[in-house]
């Protein structure tokens, strides 16, 4: 279970900056929540004070009722995904997606299954032996998307993943994202700044303005239409 609640969450940073602005949002368990926003809204500061890498100046996240920063990052089971893949290029794909495995002390042959089965989800189960380097934007997104996930996640955090794909790629990509979250049934909070994103991929829709909530609600209700 993961449920993510933000109560009158604000960040200043030290230069003044009010990136995030008295913010209140509830994700169930199981939901899929994008954060949606023009660029310099906040959304960022949002994610990464969810996954307890930056504090709030004031107001509480809670993770499953109890403080994020109370929580050892291994309690925390968040898993990052960002737009720049971040693989290690000198492993091959099935290294990268075993890699959070392997820190933990998952066995060889527990690793193997586990990688084929994430792979094979996400269709790339026939590059495992490549680098990175030898991939597409695509496979390369799915790979980190993988190494992601690998370990069973409450909460998985997406930033602008898409973004740095070509138009057709990201369309093929949302699909799968959606489709793959659904079916690992993990709490998902996607930040875009991409309506159509939104539209396809949410269950709720959180719209940001200059650091403050504007809307929160299905795609339907926010927008008329599903
Ligand atoms: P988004 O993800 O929606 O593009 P961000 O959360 O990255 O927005 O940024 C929100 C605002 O906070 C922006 O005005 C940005 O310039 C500012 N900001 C982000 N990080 C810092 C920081 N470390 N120091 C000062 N200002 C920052
Ligand atoms: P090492 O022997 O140093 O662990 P390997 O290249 O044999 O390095 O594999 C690293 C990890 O990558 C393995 O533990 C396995 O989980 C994963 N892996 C590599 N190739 C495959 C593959 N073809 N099918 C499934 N998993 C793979």
């Amino acid at each position: 279970v993961a449920t993510v609640a933000l109560k009158d969450v604000t960040k200043v940073f030290p230069d003044g900056t009010v990136a995030v602005d008295n913010i209140s949002l509830d994700v169930n368990d199981g939901e899929f929540m994008v954060l949606l926003g023009p660029s310099g809204c906040g959304k960022s500061t949002v994610l990464r004070m969810v996954a307890g890498l930056e504090q709030p100046s004031s107001g509480v996240i809670l993770l499953d009722n109890e403080l994020v920063n109370d929580l050892s990052p291994r309690d925390r089971r968040i898993a990052m995904v960002f737009q720049d893949f971040a693989l290690y290029p000198h492993m091959t794909v099935g290294e990268n997606i075993a890699f959070p495995l392997r820190l933990s002390g998952v066995e060889e042959a527990i690793r193997t299954e586990r990688v084929a089965d994430v792979a094979n989800a996400l269709g790339i189960g026939d590059v495992l032996g490549r680098k990175p380097g030898q991939l597409s934007g695509g496979q390369r997104q799915r790979v980190a998307m993988g190494r992601a996930i690998i370990r069973r996640p409450n909460l998985f955090l997406m930033d602008e993943p898409l973004s740095n794909l070509d138009s057709g790629l990201r369309a093929e990509l949302r699909a799968e994202i959606s489709g793959l979250v659904r079916e690992l049934g993990v709490t998902t909070i996607y930040v875009t700044h991409d309506q159509a994103e939104a539209l396809t991929m949410a269950d709720r829709v959180a719209i940001m303005r200059k650091g403050v909530l504007q809307d929160v609600g299905t795609p339907t209700q926010v927008y008329g239409r599903p």
